[in-house]
């Protein structure tokens, strides 16, 4: 079942089964990787609803509101459905 995992460090979202890789952070390091969601996608139709969090752009496809967990903006996701 696909998850959204987004880095806290540079925002960066993916779509994955299981942890993605840690290697390359552009922000220096390794990505900060978090799921957001469960049965979800970065790309339209991975979920019933479109969320896009206002404070860093991101958009996630899913069935149920993310979780707001760790953005990279700072604080936390704050998702609104679009
Ligand atoms: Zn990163
Ligand atoms: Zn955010």
């Amino acid at each position: 079942m696909a998850k959204v995992y987004i880095c806290s460090k540079c925002g960066t979202a993916v779509t994955k089964d299981s942890t993605p890789s840690g290697w390359g952070c552009p922000h220096g390091g390794s990505h900060d990787w978090y799921p957001v969601c469960s049965n979800c996608s970065t790309h339209p139709g991975g979920g019933r609803d479109v969320y896009q969090c206002s404070k860093c752009g991101v958009v996630v496809y899913s069935d149920s509101s993310p979780m707001a967990t760790n953005c990279s903006s700072g604080g936390s996701h704050l998702w609104s459905r679009l």
